[in-house]
């Protein structure tokens, strides 16, 4: 298994303490990563540094086709991707290798597309006698850091928009979930100039802290948590770093009453619990119209109770466990302050499962009040809250009664009232009559303490560049 670090074109042990990365349907050890030194973390990044002179005159077109090559080898390999991220995260291996890599493979075609096909105003005489024209540049630097919950996409994502720019980027995966990033890195290296991207592996407390910390990085792009995201703005304020925020979610539901009640249980139990709630977008708040209510938590409840999971033949599993035994507790915990309060049904799950794999039974919490934490807060894990509602105000009030910003959605037949109520909305997305959908054309990204910056499509690749004027005199 590759477990090197690639440093400016090297592939080498990291230099610090190894961290244990575990498979969490049983708890076992899969491999030992031992983590980037803070000379390892400097070497890669006055690697970027000088890397950069070079790749940042590279032609779109050039770039393009690096990019392209990536894919083709991604793809070609999708399999052992696939498997190696089933193995780290504990996803079902059709989730990994169907869902997972076709869209990071389609992500890095997607910038090769859009880095040829930027555009912008127009050159022209804004003042007389002289010449104006806008350019877009590179940022310089990046320190790129992701989260365990998607780990070779949000590389995907982070990456793809960042090279193609014209960055450079010394990129770190969780701690948690290395192994794909560390398989990658291979690629990266043959289809890349030396130290136009490094990955180090390692906690985020001491690589994460000496990276984003590092005089010369010029951008930090984060997707985790929101305490993590508040450490990033306070790393860059020391040398006014741009940052790139993806933080959490608590993604908001409502369910009118004309909805097609089926079409939404249907797509709840595939919404609210893929990868194991372990989504930023994951539908977990429900608010349901008052006549609608007792119907959809009976529907859900035995929708949900169906979900499979923890077969022994894991093509029919259609979740996995949750990352580790610190996140199941806390995902337990949280339900069991909800179970305490009165007015509370867990109607279904409400318990761990197994005896040493970090699995948490798909749970519905009926019955749950605006101000409830389990309404409030991001659990991250296979939890869904149903709450009624009387009128569309009411909904719309609790849905935006959230520090988070990222995703929502609004069920109803009425397109009118869809439209209406997505415009009172105040969430980075919000679908109609589904869920979860995304497109590398289109914007993911929050308001709010979910963060700012945008991944996928044009709007992420302006956010890895810089826009300049050029004027000339005549
Ligand atoms: P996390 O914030 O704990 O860790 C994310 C990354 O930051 C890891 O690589 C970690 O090592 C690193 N890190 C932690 N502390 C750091 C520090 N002080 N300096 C530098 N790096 C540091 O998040 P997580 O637990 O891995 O992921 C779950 C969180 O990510 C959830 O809150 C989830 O909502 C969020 N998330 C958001 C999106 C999005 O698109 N908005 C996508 C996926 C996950």
């Amino acid at each position: 298994m590759q477990t090197k670090l690639l440093i400016n074109g090297e592939f080498v042990a990291g230099a610090d303490r190894a961290e244990k990365v575990l498979n969490p349907r049983d708890g076992s050890e899969i491999v030992d990563v031992p983590e980037a030194s803070v000379e390892q973390v400097d070497a890669a990044v006055n690697g970027a540094v000088e890397a950069f002179a070079g790749w940042s005159r590279s032609t779109p077109a050039e770039r393009a086709a690096a990019l392209l090559r990536i894919a083709d080898r991604i793809e070609a390999a999708g399999e052992d991707f696939g498997r190696l991220e089933a193995l780290n995260c504990g996803k079902p291996i059709n989730a990994a290798i169907g869902d997972e890599v076709p869209a990071i493979v389609d992500t890095f075609r997607f910038f090769a597309g859009a880095v040829r096909n930027m555009h912008g105003p127009v050159a022209g005489e804004y003042l007389q006698g002289h010449t104006s024209m806008i350019r877009r540049d590179p940022v310089g630097v990046v320190a790129s850091v992701a989260p365990w919950n998607y780990p070779l996409m949000m590389m995907a994502w982070k990456l793809a928009p960042a090279l193609a720019g014209g960055n450079t980027v010394v990129f770190k995966p969780s701690e948690q979930t290395p192994l794909t990033a560390l398989a990658c890195a291979r690629i990266l290296a043959e289809e890349l100039p030396k130290g136009v991207i490094s990955v180090i592996a390692g906690r985020g407390e001491t690589v994460g802290t000496a990276l984003v910390n590092h005089p010369k990085v010029e951008m930090i792009s984060l997707t985790g948590d929101v305490a993590t995201g508040k450490k990033m703005l306070q790393a860059a304020s020391k040398s006014v770093k741009r940052t790139h925020l993806e933080l959490g979610g608590k993604a908001p539901v409502i369910v009118f009453d004309d909805a097609d009640l089926d079409a939404v249980v249907e797509g709840l139990r595939a919404f609210g619990y893929y990868n194991a709630g372990q989504d930023c977008t994951a539908a977990c708040r429900i608010y349901v119209a008052q006549k609608s209510y007792d119907r959809l938590v009976a529907d859900l409840t035995s929708a949900v109770s169906g979900i499979a999971f923890d077969r022994a033949d894991d093509t029919e599993n259609e979740i996995g466990p949750l990352i580790s035994a610190r996140q199941r507790d806390r995902v337990a915990s949280f339900v069991e302050r909800a179970r305490d309060l009165r007015h509370v049904e867990i109607t279904t799950g409400g318990q761990s499962h197994g005896r040493s794999g970090f699995y948490y039974a798909p749970t519905v919490v009926a019955g749950a009040r605006q101000q409830d934490e389990i309404v409030q807060r991001e659990v991250f894990g296979p939890v869904v809250s149903v709450t009624p509602f009387s009128d569309v105000d009411q909904a719309v009030a609790w849905a935006n009664d959230s520090d988070y910003g990222l995703a929502s959605s609004v069920w109803t037949r009425d397109l009118g009232r869809a439209m209406s109520t997505a415009a009172r909305l105040r969430y980075g997305c919000t679908w109609v009559n589904t869920h979860f959908m995304l497109t590398n054309e289109m914007p993911h990204g929050g308001l709010k303490s979910s963060g700012y910056g945008k991944d996928m499509s044009m709007y992420a690749l302006e956010d890895y560049t810089v826009a300049r004027h050029i004027m000339l005199k005549h």
